[in-house]
């Protein structure tokens, strides 16, 4: 069931096991600890994780890059000589030596959150219960927002994430194409931090802030963000053209439309269901 969801919901949020995308930046994540006392070491499948960035039988931070190296780690690219798969590709150091640091403690906070909503299949934000997809959605929504923070464009949005209690990550902004699975655990690990106190936020305080930064539309739907359902459909401060596009377009489906519009919407749709099929 839970397995289900993540693949539907979440699949933004799983760390692939390869890097031949020169994009991406992280490799396979382990915590040395962990593959030292296994019998017969493996990789977890909660450190495929996006949102893991901490084992929490040890306390330390994941790593994933190897301790003598800095490659990434990639167990698909050893052979069969390597007999162990806890030996890095590149240089065949052995990844249980290496040694790792505590954990950033909001990060682990958030990851413990995260667990349960896939674990439970029901989040909360502001007080409301939703389901696995629309909450990782939002979290999705507000760890681009972080990142556009982070870049230090944009005055009213930083203002806006102060007053929710976010600290923004003192690491250079990543590059913004690059998505969140694809970084490296310690800047997930920043961002992960970051994002705690928004989505533990009350709605008082959410639409507080909204108001007191005076935040435009252009600050949180811009930058090629597009803001969730939820918040458009629950949020009363939000800017006001935010609130009005949505409002023109349910009167505008509420009510008839004229021929001309039916057709070349019928139109459209077919065109959809046909490259779907293709
Ligand atoms: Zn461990
Ligand atoms: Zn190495």
């Amino acid at each position: 069931m839970a397995e289900h969801h993540l693949k539907k919901a979440t699949w933004s949020w799983i760390v692939a096991p390869g890097a031949r995308n020169t994009k991406r930046h992280s490799g396979i994540q382990y915590c040395p600890a962990c593959l030292k006392n296994d019998v017969r070491p493996y990789f977890r499948i909660h450190w495929r994780f996006a949102w893991h960035t901490c084992c929490k039988v040890h306390g330390h931070a994941l790593l994933d890059r190897c301790h003598a190296c800095n490659s990434p780690v990639e167990y698909h690219r050893l052979e069969a000589e390597d007999e162990l798969i806890t030996v890095c590709a590149t240089c065949k150091a052995d990844l249980r030596t290496a040694s790792s640091r505590g954990c950033v403690s909001d990060a682990l906070k958030f990851q413990l959150v995260a667990d349960d909503v896939l674990l439970n299949g029901i989040g909360t934000f502001q007080s409301s219960a939703m389901s696995i997809s629309p909450w990782f959605e939002l979290a999705d929504y507000f760890v681009s927002l972080i990142r556009v923070a982070q870049r230090g464009e944009n005055q009213t949005l930083s203002e806006f994430l102060k007053l929710i209690g976010v600290q923004l990550p003192m690491s250079p902004p990543m590059q913004p194409g690059n998505h969140l699975e694809t970084l490296q655990t310690h800047d997930r690990e920043r961002l992960l931090a970051a994002l705690l106190p928004i989505m533990s936020v009350s709605k008082d305080k959410f639409d507080g802030a909204l108001q007191k930064s005076n935040i435009s539309k252009q600050g949180l739907a811009g930058h090629g963000l597009v803001l969730p359902a939820w918040i458009k459909n629950t949020s009363a401060s939000l800017p006001r053209t935010l609130r009005e596009k949505s409002t023109r377009l349910s009167a505008r489906i509420d009510g008839p439309r004229p021929r001309y519009q039916v057709k070349r919407m019928m139109a459209k749709l077919q065109r959809k269901l046909d490259m779907a099929h293709r």
